[in-house]
């Protein structure tokens, strides 16, 4: 049988490969401290949770229109004016099956064959593989954590080619946590004007920031760009829904009208109750948040001072998300009981085999030497797994 050759560049996710295996390991009764996971710990609040299962048993089971309940459309549009300072309505909304298809769908509506697509690498882990998809090349350009993963807009304008079609900016960053400044942003919004280039924010963790300063965004710096620039947001992070799959675009009408007629041939409409279960969180007030952003906050400190605590790991303190992003490179070359780590993949395989904590190798965000651990979880384990972590760092010669 023969397979799409366009599947050829897009390799299985690295991340798969430990996860899996700390799931095996746990299922053969291991006690496994997983620092893996891409979502937050809370269980999604009851009144959400309350309004899908009554729209379910109102006979809210059938088919919407493609692109979203209209309430939820015009809800997320009044969040987004709130949010950037720009006026949205509802055709300026899509509702997707996470931001994940939001993100896919514009990727094929907006990429062609060997157009270029910039990618500040750290990245999150789709954004290649999602143009690779659209047939399009990633271009990747590196950040450094020195400068707290900065992005400088004279990295990416040296990337830029006759080629180049768009941006993929993310902040806070998946998995870096880091927050872009006002300086960089306004600098590649410079470069997208004069190369005439779209811009997409992917803004999905906008309300996990910590510190209490307003939302940086390059829409809210640029608001006279909403033609070029495209949200991607969702109910995931925010709301703790990641299995609810709802997603939300942000665009002009045009782009939106494009996206309804790719999903109307794919999926068509994102899940009909859960829109409803994300409506009422949209409407709420956030409040619960509160709560959920200073048990992160907390953990983030601990978990970042444990990780500078180790001999030849250093690790910037983030500014949302719920990632860290320790650089190992120091450790990497070290030896563990007589084998060499040879990178963050075998530092991380190791650490899983021997102190039964899971890793996320940083290879797989396009920043080899350096892994990812998600603090979505209770501070005990964060404490029992940095001691362990410890253990293995001390075991190194
Ligand atoms: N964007 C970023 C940066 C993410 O980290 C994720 C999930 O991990 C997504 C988008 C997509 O999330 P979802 O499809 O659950 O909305």
């Amino acid at each position: 049988m023969k397979f799409a050759a366009r599947l050829d560049p897009i390799k299985p996710s690295a991340t798969l490969a430990v996860s899996s295996k700390a799931k095996a390991l746990k299922a053969a009764g291991h006690d496994v401290l997983s620092f893996a996971a891409g979502e937050p710990d809370f269980p999604t609040p009851d009144f959400i949770v309350d309004a899908m299962v009554n729209a379910a048993r109102r006979g809210v089971t059938r088919y919407l229109p493609t692109v979203g309940l209209p309430a939820l459309r015009a809800s997320v549009a009044k969040m987004f004016t709130n949010l950037y300072g720009v006026d949205f309505t509802q055709e300026n909304v899509a509702i997707t099956c996470g931001g994940k298809q939001g993100l896919y769908n514009l990727f094929q509506i907006l990429v062609d064959p060997a157009d270029e697509v910039i990618v500040p690498a750290p990245f999150w882990v789709s954004y290649p593989a999602q143009i690779q998809l659209a047939q399009g090349q990633p271009v990747i350009v590196p950040t450094e954590p020195d400068e707290g993963f900065r992005l400088d807009p004279a990295d990416v304008a040296a990337a830029i080619t006759p080629k180049t079609v768009g941006i993929v900016i993310n902040s806070p960053s998946n998995p870096t946590g880091a927050i872009y400044d006002e300086e960089s942003l306004l600098g590649v919004a410079e470069l997208a004007v004069k190369h005439d280039l779209w811009i997409i924010t992917d803004d999905i963790y906008s309300f996990v920031r910590y510190g209490g300063g307003s939302f940086i965004n390059v829409l809210k710096l640029r608001p006279d760009l909403k033609e070029r620039i495209f949200v991607i947001h969702g109910a995931s992070k925010t709301y703790s829904m990641t299995g609810w799959r709802i997603g939300f675009v942000g665009a002009p009408a045009g782009v939106i009208k494009k996206l309804g007629t790719l999903q109307g041939q794919s999926t068509s409409n994102a899940t009909a109750f859960a829109q409803h279960g994300a409506l009422a969180a949209v409407e709420s007030d956030h409040a619960f948040l509160d709560a959920w952003l200073a048990a992160y906050d907390g953990r983030r400190k601990r978990m970042t001072s444990m990780l500078n605590a180790l001999p030849g790991v250093r690790c910037h303190l983030p500014e949302g998300a719920f990632y860290v992003f320790p650089d190992m490179r120091q450790v990497i070359g070290k030896s563990f009981r007589g084998e060499t780590i040879t990178d963050d993949l075998h530092l991380a395989h190791l650490v899983l085999e021997h102190q039964l904590v899971a890793l996320i190798p940083g290879s797989a965000f396009g920043a080899p030497g350096f892994v990812r651990l998600s603090y979505a979880c209770s501070m005990e384990n964060i404490e029992k797994g940095l001691a362990r972590l410890a253990q293995f760092v001390a075991e190194l010669s």
